[in-house]
């Protein structure tokens, strides 16, 4: 039914970032809800490596949930920033104070 599902080796997927058409298996699945294990009625987004790599410099571990915590979109964008940048900070300062006591 899906096309992941049919191991098929000539399905091309679109990279999100580049547009470029890349075979299937050469692609990086991109879930924009940070999940990839729940695979259940979802299609995926893909990105190409060189893209993949590019756009994953940092950990965004938990990114997606502190921008619905945050009510991204929801609230004037200032406010929004202000507290974004609070809790990321915050964020750091314990990964920081972790690092000292390794
Ligand atoms: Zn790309």
């Amino acid at each position: 039914m899906w096309p992941w599902s049919s191991q098929n080796r000539t399905t091309t997927v679109t990279c999100l970032a580049c547009g470029e058409e890349i075979g299937r298996s050469k692609a990086r699945e991109y879930d924009k809800y940070g999940n990839r294990w729940d695979r259940e009625d979802k299609a995926f987004e893909y990105l190409c490596k060189d893209c993949h790599r590019e756009l994953c410099p940092h950990p965004r571990h938990g990114l997606e949930d502190l921008l619905v915590e945050l009510e991204a979109g929801e609230r004037d964008q200032e406010a929004f920033l202000r507290a974004y940048l609070l809790t990321v900070q915050k964020r750091q300062d314990r990964v920081e104070e972790r690092r000292e006591w390794e």
